[in-house]
């Protein structure tokens, strides 16, 4: 009979009237899809699932192909998804524990941190 719950298990990232934008997450949900375009010409590697090391092990091996091709785009796509904005705490009910996120944002920032550091290590 608490109502002191403002739904800090999920984290929104953009709240509308009634809708919240959340990141999917879940089974077969990857936290990240990871790939990288060559900016020197149109080469473009595969999309990896949850991994940005075969995408960087790509870059390096185009570059080691094309030794003036040494600037990249390192992209991360992950899903979104709108769903109703849940009802304020007014009445007792059970918790549905969904378990929609996590701290998967500062993970990928310290891969991409990674990721970019190996470019410099290209260019001479
Ligand atoms: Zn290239």
């Amino acid at each position: 009979m608490t109502n002191d719950d403002d739904g800090g298990d999920r984290v929104s990232i953009v709240r509308g009237a009634d809708r919240v934008l959340v990141e999917e997450r879940g089974p077969g949900v990857p936290e990240g899809i990871f790939g990288v375009d060559c900016m020197t010409c149109e080469a473009t590697s595969p999309l990896f699932d949850d991994d940005p090391l075969p995408v960087a092990v790509w870059a390096v091996q185009h570059s080691q192909d094309q030794p003036e091709h040494t600037l990249f785009l390192a992209r991360t796509e992950r899903h979104w998804r709108v769903v109703p904005r849940p009802e304020p705490p007014a009445e007792p009910s059970t918790p549905r524990g969904g378990g929609v996120l996590g701290p998967a944002f500062v993970g990928l920032m310290c891969l991409l941190t990674a990721l970019s550091g190996l470019l410099p290590a290209l260019t001479y």
